[in-house]
């Protein structure tokens, strides 16, 4: 628990959520400013900054919920679809510094777009070898 995180306020209590589910590590609330009916915020429980602080099990039992979300808000009819991503660090528009996946439901002719809607650069395409080269030699 980091004393002056918003959402580790959130999950041990100290302010209210509207939460959905929780487990040991995991803990699901609604967003309180959503941008669609089910927008819903999946945690851990553990204070991480950045999605590359957290080990391979704190991401699995992460995404196991996450994946669980979404399929609860397909079940409960409040989705056909969603947009599952986490905004990881400040340049991709991390508010709050404590890791979170959303799952923003989406529904038909809800004029939503997809993923590359978020940024679109243009870089170029020319050598995609020599990208892949270097993530593969930083991995
Ligand atoms: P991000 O920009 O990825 O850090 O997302 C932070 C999210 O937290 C935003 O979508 C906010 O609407 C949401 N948010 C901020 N305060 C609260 C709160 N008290 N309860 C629930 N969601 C919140
Ligand atoms: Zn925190």
């Amino acid at each position: 628990m980091k004393e002056d995180c918003l959402f580790c306020k959130i999950i041990s209590g100290k302010i209210p959520s509207y939460k959905v589910y929780e487990d040991d590590a995991v803990f699901a609330f609604l967003d309180i400013y959503p941008a669609s009916e089910g927008h819903t915020l999946v945690a851990p429980k553990k204070h991480f900054t950045k999605f590359t602080d957290m080990n391979a099990e704190n991401v699995a039992s992460l995404f196991e919920v996450a994946r669980k979300i979404t399929a609860a808000v397909e079940n409960a009819s409040l989705a056909e679809g969603a947009n599952i991503g986490i905004n990881d660090g400040e340049i991709a528009g991390q508010e709050v510094p404590h890791v979170h996946v959303h799952v923003i439901p989406r529904r038909k002719g809800d004029g939503g777009r997809g993923i590359k809607s978020i940024v679109w650069t243009e870089p170029d395409t020319t050598n995609l070898e020599a990208v892949a080269k270097k993530i593969r030699r930083a991995l």
